[in-house]
């Protein structure tokens, strides 16, 4: 039989290459080879769910209560405990009511916001590198994402002085995300001053990504965008309990911030979703409120995995920084290579250790790779050890 000529939307066609997809299908490839691959590509976390959240989720899954459609903002006790938590961790009050919205993931949030605010052809400004929802979510909403360069020289902040004024003007998005996730980069709060003033001056709606505020190191704390100043009047901040928390296949996050774009927000989600399944919110709401060790034994955890590797790496005779932040490393790749899409297959055929070639997060992110410590340090070492003497 023979069926309709599909055809997919402009849309769906103006997504870019999924680059990652095609490293995955590489890896399939070699392990079913026989190969014993060390995956440093992977952004989600090794270790397991803390129990006490585990715990309250099954009790939450047994009362027929939790069975039915959730409320489209989320249950009233979890933004309550966003709320209380924002406080807490930010001093940065929020109206339960207005200002939190709950989120099936961060993801789902980010996809959804250009949906509410963006017509045809608008301009939304998007980090480069970076992580790619930014600018597939503009892409999906038909609007028009134009890139700013995240540069070294710069510490991987955009440089707002150099947007051209037309397209500062006819933006109507700009999304940020510190701690930063390829690059590791952090900020001071300065630089959300920076932020307010750009978007006030262009009328600009801020969304700023913060998922990694929490897995942070060496004394450092990152600040909310929301402590700044007439923030809350332009703009909102995405949240996630995935990587806090180890969370990622619950999916569950949260948007803060002004209630005028939380509400478009809403708007979009009551038409598409139906919310969280409350266990899962009771369990957001033990990870929030309960005892907070686990985080901290996460961030020793990640801090000696990222100081093997970084120390390991340097002995190699590599050039790389310890990050302050994330799970992540971020370095240039050898000198004689042009193309990390290159580097990243020859280690991979000459060692199976996998890296994340860095043009795989944007044009800008070229001539670097990322390499995440999701990994046990035994794995790091081997790691190590298998690229001991490795010439590229
Ligand atoms: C992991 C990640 C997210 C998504 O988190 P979810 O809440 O699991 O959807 C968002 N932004 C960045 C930068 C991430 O790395």
């Amino acid at each position: 039989m023979e069926g309709i000529k599909m055809q997919y939307s402009q849309r769906i066609q103006r997504i870019p290459y999924y680059l990652f997809a095609e490293i995955d299908r590489v890896i399939e490839e070699k392990k079913s080879g026989g190969m014993d691959i060390i995956n440093l590509g992977i952004g989600d976390p090794d270790l397991p769910t803390p129990k006490n959240i585990i715990d309250k989720f099954c009790l939450a899954a047994y009362d027929p209560e939790n069975h039915k459609y959730p409320s489209y903002t989320g249950m009233l006790s979890f933004r309550e405990s966003v709320a209380k938590w924002y406080r807490k961790r930010f001093g940065v009050s929020l109206d339960v009511e207005n200002e939190v919205l709950t989120l099936i993931g961060s993801k789902e949030g980010i996809a959804h916001i250009p949906l509410a605010f963006i017509n045809p052809n608008d301009i939304v400004l998007v980090p480069d590198p970076a992580y790619p929802v930014y600018k597939i979510g503009t892409i999906l909403a038909d609007g028009n994402p134009i890139e700013m360069p995240l540069l070294e020289e710069n510490e991987f902040k955009p440089d707002f002085s150099k947007i051209d004024k037309k397209i500062a003007e006819n933006a109507k998005i700009l999304f940020l995300s510190y701690p930063n996730n390829p690059t590791t980069a952090v900020v001071e709060k300065g630089f959300f001053k920076e932020v307010v003033d750009f978007a006030n001056d262009n009328e600009i709606i801020v969304c700023h990504d913060a998922p990694y505020s929490e897995m942070t190191f060496d004394g450092y704390k990152a600040p909310s965008f929301l402590e700044v100043n007439g923030a809350k009047e332009i703009g909102v901040e995405f949240h996630s309990l995935s990587k806090t928390y180890n969370m990622t296949g619950w999916r569950i996050g949260f948007v803060v911030g002004n209630p005028e774009i939380i509400s478009g927000l809403g708007r979009v989600k009551e038409n598409v979703d139906s919310g969280v399944f409350q266990a899962i919110q009771y369990a957001g709401i033990e990870a929030l409120t309960g005892p907070q060790d686990s985080v901290e034994k996460n961030r020793r955890i990640l801090r000696e995995r990222r100081d093997i590797l970084v120390d390991g790496l340097n002995d190699l005779g590599w050039d790389v920084k310890k990050p302050k932040a994330t799970f992540y490393l971020w370095f240039r790749i050898p000198k004689t290579y042009k193309s990390s899409i290159k580097f990243s297959r020859d280690l991979l055929d000459r060692t199976g250790v996998v890296m994340t070639p860095g043009v795989g997060f944007g044009r800008y992110g070229e001539g670097f790779v990322r390499c995440a410590l999701t990994q046990k340090k035994e794995r790091l070492e081997e790691a190590l050890e298998r690229m001991r003497g490795l010439r590229l």
